[in-house]
């Protein structure tokens, strides 16, 4: 029996939009180069310029500010390291943000994270305090959206004194583009990414946004596509899907409030369930559609592994890219203690999500609960428990 799949792991990625396949489908009928004159290559080009269109709408930037790339990992990699002498940058960043940097001789200023997981803004103003006159061409980069946590960083805060102080600022926007209402204009950032992939586009195509008027070096260099700042035959198909996919995110922001009640739900039948399981995170200002969650002494692992049996795709620890289970370098930087950082997982909603889904989730949840007090009991026999556990799954 197949068991119904209930999918919640969508900061890993968001299946794939109606809209988005629609538009890619319609894309890769197309023959011409985008570089090309005939109307086999215009053809291709307005697939371009019409998807830069959407996804600029949904930061609110400028069509000409939007350079299209393989994904936020390219993005990130190439904002932090674009001829900078100094990067300020805290610990919850994602790895494409922290190891190209680690990698590089770029200087490298940590920034503090409270144990709310926030950063705040006076720590990084005695940071540029403590490094003024010596910080060279430097930037700031913070992300929007913590993709482990949700929680939301004060970036127009934080852009706003470091622009004061002549620094430049990233921001990995991620997480929010979609989830809340992004404004690059208004953060006053000169530099931000997104990913396609995690608001129900394909994967393996992301953005750049360059404030108009920033010198960045040029990404790849070859043909003049994207302005000159990333050569390369575009990825048309991807683009096309991109764009319709940020569009469709755009018009759903207005169902935030909804994704809100569904995770307060959610959150609510875990306490119920297992009362002593501890919501990280929550203290702060986050994303409406992502919770992470620590059930002490249960391995995430362990956790992830019998919800998926039990039909719930869920994740650990920052196991986006790579389905990786090990420490969350995230919440080692919130101060989030090992126990509790080790038994963290992580469920996040998105644009299909329903009431059915947390209800399935949080029946899985609860058969879990039982496997594990029944393991606890040593009159319990676990062969029985583990059988419990599986006859759920196959509801
Ligand atoms: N930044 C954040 C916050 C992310 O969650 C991710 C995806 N795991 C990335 C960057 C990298 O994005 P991509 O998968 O498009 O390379």
């Amino acid at each position: 029996m197949t068991v119904k799949r209930t999918y919640l792991d969508h900061n890993a990625s968001a299946p794939l939009r109606p809209e988005a396949r629609a538009a890619m489908l319609a894309a890769l009928e197309v023959a011409g180069n985008p570089s090309s004159v005939h109307a086999e290559g215009r053809r291709a080009r307005a697939f371009i310029e019409d998807a830069r269109e959407q996804v600029a709408a949904l930061v609110n930037a400028r069509p000409s500010e939007i350079v299209f790339t393989s994904g936020a990992t390219e993005a990130n990699n190439w904002a932090v390291t674009a001829g900078w002498d100094t990067v300020l940058v805290a610990g919850i960043e994602h790895d494409s943000v922290l190891a190209p940097v680690a990698f590089s001789t770029i200087r490298t200023i940590e920034l503090g994270v409270s144990p709310s997981g926030a950063i705040p803004a006076d720590r990084v103003a005695e940071a540029v305090q403590a490094g003024a006159g010596r910080l060279g061409r430097a930037l700031v980069s913070v992300q929007l959206a913590n993709n482990e946590t949700g929680v939301l960083q004060p970036v127009a805060e934080i852009a706003a004194l470091a622009r004061s102080h002549g620094l430049h600022v990233h921001t990995d926007a991620v997480q929010a583009a979609g989830r809340i209402a992004v404004d690059f204009a208004a953060l006053g950032v000169d530099l931000m990414s997104l990913s396609s992939h995690k608001l129900g586009g394909p994967k393996g195509l992301g953005a750049l946004v360059i404030r108009d008027g920033l010198d960045l070096p040029a990404a790849l260099r070859g043909g003049g596509q994207e302005r000159r700042r990333r050569a390369g035959t575009e990825n048309v198909a991807a683009i096309a899907g991109f764009g319709a996919a940020a569009a469709a995110a755009a018009r759903d922001l207005e169902r935030a409030p909804r994704l809100r009640e569904l995770r307060d739900r959610l959150e609510t039948g875990v306490a119920r369930l297992t009362p002593e399981a501890v919501v990280i995170g929550a203290g702060a200002p986050r994303l409406a559609n992502t919770s992470c969650i620590a059930l002490p002494g249960t391995a995430a692992a362990t956790t992830v592994i019998k919800m998926d049996l039990a039909g719930v795709a869920i994740g650990a620890g920052s196991a986006c890219s790579s389905g990786k289970l090990g420490v969350s370098h995230v919440l080692a930087a919130m101060g989030v203690a090992p126990t509790l950082a080790d038994a963290a997982v992580r469920v996040s909603l998105g644009w299909n999500s329903e009431e059915r889904d947390v209800s399935a989730f949080l029946q899985a949840w609860d058969a879990l609960r039982r496997g594990l007090r029944s393991n606890e009991t040593p009159a319990a026999s676990p062969a029985r428990a583990g059988q419990a556990t599986l006859m759920t799954a196959g509801e």
